[in-house]
Order: C-alpha cells, then sequence, then structure tokens
C-alpha cells in the first residue's frame, strides 16, 4: 500500500473553507457589468489600509508592480533618480531585485544574517556609498527585517526604506509594534495564489501614509493619469482586478487565523524535528514571523528531500539560485562574492506549512524526518 502523502501546499485544501463565500463574491462582480475598478477595489483597499496600519493602500496588478511603482513614484516625485543605488538583501526572490534595475536605479545586495536569513543589518553601514538613497528591507519567508540598526543608518544617511512585504502580511515589528507594511516610507503586497493572503490569480498592492506618493503610483499604475484623459505621466497598466479584490475581500478577515495556524504548525516543528543534521529555523512567537515558509537547513539538502519524498513528503527551495547567480544579473554581478547567500542557496529546504496542513500531519512530517538517515549509502 502506498504511504500517506503529505503535498507541499494544496491551494485548493486552503481555500475550501471559504469556497462558498468566494463563489459568491465572484458571481456578484460578474453580474455586476463593473470589471475594472469599483466597489469591491475600494472596499479591499480601505481594509488592507486598515490592517497594515496606514493612511492609503492602493492596489495594482501584482507584487512585482507594486514594487516597481513605488520606485517609479519615487524617481516621477523627484526623491530618487536613475542610478541612485538601493541596498538590497543577495538573499531574496529575484522579483525584489527586478524591480530595482527595472527603474534604472542600482541594486546593492547585502548578505544575510545566518539565524534570520533576512538582511544582516549589521552590515548595512559599510554598504553606504554617497550614491545610496535607499534601502528595500524584504520580510523573507514571513519575518520581519527591521530593527534599530536600520532605523538609525536610514536616518542617519537620510535614506527611504521600502518595504517588500510580499511574504509577510500580519507580521509585527518588535521594535515599532507596527505590522509590516507600516514601518518604512511605502511598502509593496503580494497576493500570488501562494501567499499567506493569496487571491486566485494575480494581485498586489501598495501601502504608504504619503499622499503623495499614494497619488502618484495610482496614476502611474493607470496609464500615468491623474484623470480621465489627462496624462501626467508615461504610466502603466496595473490595475487591482475586482474579482482578485473581491476574494481578497473575503480573506483578509482570515489572514490572523492563517498565520495563527502557520505558528502552530512552526511550534510542533520546532519541538519535534531533533534530526542531528537539520539546523531548524530562529524561532520565534512575538508575532514577528508569520511562517510564509518554514526553511530548514541541510548540508546534504538534495539527499534529504530524496529521501522526504521518497516517503511521502513534498518539499520546495527557497530559493535555489540566488539573484546574483541568476543568467540575467550574471555580467553586473559577475565580480561579487556573496558566501553566506551561496551557502543559504544550497541548504534550504522549505517544509509544508498552511491552514492545509493540521497539526498531526505536521507532527507525522516532523517523525518522518527524524527518521531520515543520512550517513547510509544505499
Ligand atoms: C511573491 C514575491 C514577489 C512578487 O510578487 P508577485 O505578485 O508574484 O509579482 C516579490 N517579492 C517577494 C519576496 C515575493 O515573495
Amino acid at each position: 500500500m502506498a504511504n500517506k502523502q503529505y503535498p507541499f501546499l494544496s491551494l485548493a485544501a486552503v481555500n475550501a473553507p471559504l469556497m462558498d463565500e468566494i463563489a459568491r463574491a465572484v458571481e456578484r462582480v460578474v453580474r455586476s457589468g463593473r470589471y475594472v475598478g469599483g466597489p469591491e477595489v475600494d472596499t479591499f483597499e480601505r481594509a488592507l489600509a486598515e490592517f497594515a496600519g496606514t493612511r492609503y493602500a492602493v492596489g495594482c496588478a501584482n507584487g512585482l508592480d507594486a514594487l516597481r511603482l513605488i520606485f517609479r513614484a519615487y524617481i516621477e516625485l523627484g526623491q530618487l533618480h536613475p542610478g541612485d543605488e538601493v541596498i538590497v538583501p543577495a538573499n531574496t526572490y529575484i522579483a525584489s531585485i527586478l524591480a530595482v534595475t527595472d527603474c534604472g536605479l542600482t541594486p546593492v545586495p547585502v548578505e544575510p544574517d545566518t539565524r534570520t536569513l533576512n538582511l544582516d543589518t549589521a552590515l548595512l553601514r559599510q554598504a553606504i556609498t554617497p550614491r545610496t538613497r535607499a534601502i528595500l528591507t524584504v520580510h523573507l519567508y514571513g519575518r520581519c527585517c527591521f530593527d534599530a540598526a536600520m532605523q538609525a543608518v536610514a536616518r542617519d544617511h537620510h535614506l527611504l526604506i521600502v518595504e517588500d512585504n510580499a511574504q509577510a502580511i500580519g507580521a509585527r515589528c518588535p521594535l515599532t509594534g507596527g505590522r509590516t507594511g507600516s514601518l518604512g516610507h511605502a511598502a509593496a503586497f503580494s497576493f500570488y495564489p501562494t501567499k499567506n493572503l493569496g487571491a486566485m490569480g494575480d494581485a498586489g498592492a501598495v501601502t504608504t501614509d504619503d499622499q503623495a506618493l499614494a497619488a502618484a503610483v495610482r496614476a502611474i499604475a493607470n496609464y500615468g493619469s491623474d484623470r480621465r484623459y489627462h496624462n501626467i505621466y508615461q504610466g502603466l497598466n496595473s490595475r487591482l482586478d475586482p474579482v482578485q479584490a473581491a476574494i481578497l475581500n473575503v480573506k483578509l478577515p482570515h489572514v490572523e487565523a492563517e498565520n495563527a495556524h502557520r505558528q502552530a504548525i512552526a511550534e510542533v516543528y520546532e519541538q519535534h524535528i531533533t534530526h542531528p543534521a537539520i539546523t531548524r529555523p530562529l524561532w520565534s512567537a512575538d508575532g514577528s514571523m508569520v511562517w510564509h515558509q518554514y526553511v530548514i537547513q541541510c548540508d546534504d539538502r538534495d539527499r534529504l528531500r530524496q529521501l522526504l519524498a521518497d516517503a511521502g513528503v513534498a518539499t520546495d527551495i527557497h530559493y535555489a539560485t540566488p539573484p546574483h547567480r541568476q543568467p540575467c544579473y550574471s555580467r553586473r554581478w559577475s565580480p561579487l562574492s556573496l558566501p553566506v547567500t551561496d551557502h543559504v542557496a544550497r541548504t534550504v529546504v522549505s517544509l509544508p506549512i498552511s491552514s492545509a496542513v493540521s497539526l498531526a500531519d505536521a507532527a507525522e512530517i516532523a517523525a518522518i524526518i527524524n527518521s531520515i538517515n543520512l550517513s547510509s549509502d544505499d
């Protein structure tokens, strides 16, 4: 008989408890005849701003666009200029970096802290040059990356702080008590289906307290027009689809429950995974980590993944090839040595974690992991 299978992430199972409500919300949009903008988008923008704790939220087409729109808007407003340097984490999903280079800005990668895997804020000062204008902080795997050191460097050098909050909706900053998305000058959200708050297609948003920035983002996302047929910027078309907004309006009130369940799974893994060849992620129970991914590290990563797959446990890697090793950046970053990032990329393994994984499943997965024999040659 086949073993029990533990999928890495079943989105149908994640969305199953809300499926009827989601279907009614989608039908409402379909029957309304209003297919761009409209009340679902307005409602979601208000709800997201309130959730994040910012004055403004502007929906857009996806998380990468949310980041691009922020940088474009700062350029249009004269607060950033092409060629300016933006400090970025070397260990991140490539979309963070694509947004910077797409806007003609220069990414300056900083190595991660080996425990948090987020940008090591102790290395920020040595990355500053006369051209540094901003820090793009990425709350990777759901862990808030904003501390007193980052705050001090930004203050001393008059830097903008842009948050890539694609993975950390609902996380709280231990320093300020505020939620991610409200910590810097502007923040990008992604509602890609696998995120903790996932739509059923692409969707994103920008949050900020800055009225001028919010207005510029909204205009650039709508062909650069501030009013109909009046184009003040050479803009894009990147709007939040009302069908996705309606789905997000159903799901946003449940995101804290989703995050709480992920925290409970992480606690099971934290208490039960004892394999000597595996390093568990830095434990956090203060709400500063919403466990978008539960990332363990193992020197024999590929063999571990194969043996887990054989035992029915699907895993994933976030991310096997860091941005500076991608072909599109190989020329720009060829003289760069980022050994910590390279080591992370060689050792990370993501375990199943979502509301579709039960606590009993998590305990079973931990037991399977502990039973893996990495030393045998067979
Ligand atoms: C998902 C993600 C993005 C991009 O969001 P999309 O909606 O897929 O465009 C950007 N940054 C990080 C860290 C992400 O995880």
